[in-house]
């Protein structure tokens, strides 16, 4: 038999891929059913035994995705999604799959710590909960009796919560209603406050839930979703769904080349602070040229197009290129 096939360089362009599609498949279809048969199993390197496995909730933000955790020997070795989480879909991102190492920090704080030097001298010592919830108890009943002595309730505001996230389901509001303070101050103020802000007059929800896998163009403004934005697990695996099974387009402004910006179709670099110029003008265009649904405009919205025409008439592109650069 001829060992040496002749063959064109067209049909071996063919035949190579045709065999990456057909390895892709083979390795795809195995990855999948490696996933399914193993989701919730795993195994210990060392002996090759079970490990045991537990459900959980990751706590390391404040999406709360569900995971699994792997113990040997009564310690957590291991975190991987759990396979039947809706939003995981077997998946953590790199600081969930690390999670378990905050269990085991030698700086773990344990136990209340009381401040024994002056401020900002670092000195502290341990105290237990009775003691701490003992002196905290004392404090406050100390404020409440001089905003009911003096006839001041505005002193109740002396007593200010601050807070990493809330996990108690509303039972720290419901403490500062019952002191009658509003005080309080979270993550959330330096974190995604702006966006929340910004979304429940827009459309309600202060979380976005975009179609991503079925949508077919996607314009991105300055979020770095594969990486690192809010619900960043579940909605950067959806935009992945949807630029691989349905070829939806990618279109970033970002001043940097994030790694979204990088896997983005087309990126656009304008001026820091200048999207909503670009923004603006994209709206004055499609409104001029008849792109709406007058429709949607009339029914979901509280202006009429004729309004929305006349309001963005002022941001033209020029002015969009004036103030971004683009
Ligand atoms: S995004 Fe990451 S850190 Fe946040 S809940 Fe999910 S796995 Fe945990």
């Amino acid at each position: 038999m001829n060992k040496h096939i002749k063959i064109s360089r067209r049909g071996f362009l063919q035949v190579g891929t045709s065999a990456a599609a057909i390895a892709g498949a083979v390795a795809s279809t195995r990855l999948a059913a490696m996933e399914q048969t193993l989701g919730g199993q795993d195994y210990s390197s060392v002996t090759g035994k079970e490990r045991s496995s537990v459900p959980y909730t990751c706590l390391a933000c404040n999406i709360e995705d569900g995971g699994i955790a792997y113990i040997e020997k009564g310690r957590v070795v291991k975190l991987e999604g759990n396979m039947d989480h809706p939003n995981t879909r077997g998946k953590l991102c790199a600081k969930g799959n690390s999670g378990f190492l905050h269990i085991y920090d030698p700086d773990r704080i344990m136990t209340p710590l009381k401040r024994t030097g002056k401020r900002g001298e670092g000195k502290w010592t341990r105290i237990s909960y009775d003691e701490a919830t003992s002196l905290l108890a004392d404090k406050l009943r100390a404020v409440i009796t001089r905003a009911k002595d003096e006839n001041k309730p505005e002193i109740l505001n002396e007593i200010f919560f601050k807070y990493g996230r809330d996990r108690t389901g509303g039972a720290v509001g419901r403490f500062m209603h019952a002191m009658g303070s509003n005080s309080t101050i979270n993550h959330t103020n330096i974190c995604e406050a702006s966006k929340k802000v910004g979304l429940e007059p827009a459309w309600g929800p202060d979380i976005e839930s975009c179609d991503w896998a079925n949508t077919k163009y996607i314009l991105n403004f300055g979020s770095n979703i594969l990486e690192a934005a809010y619900f960043m697990n579940p909605n950067s695996q959806r935009l992945v769904d949807g630029r691989v099974n349905n070829r939806a387009k990618l279109v970033t402004f970002d001043v940097r080349l994030s790694n979204s910006a990088g896997y983005s179709d087309e990126w656009f670099a304008p001026y820091p602070g200048t999207d909503a110029a670009i923004v603006l003008a994209m709206c004055n265009v499609i409104m001029n040229e008849g792109l709406y649904d007058a429709d949607f405009i009339r029914d979901w919205t509280n202006v009429t197009p004729e309004q929305l025409i006349e309001h963005l008439k002022q941001y033209t592109p020029e002015f969009a290129e004036e103030e971004s650069g683009m």
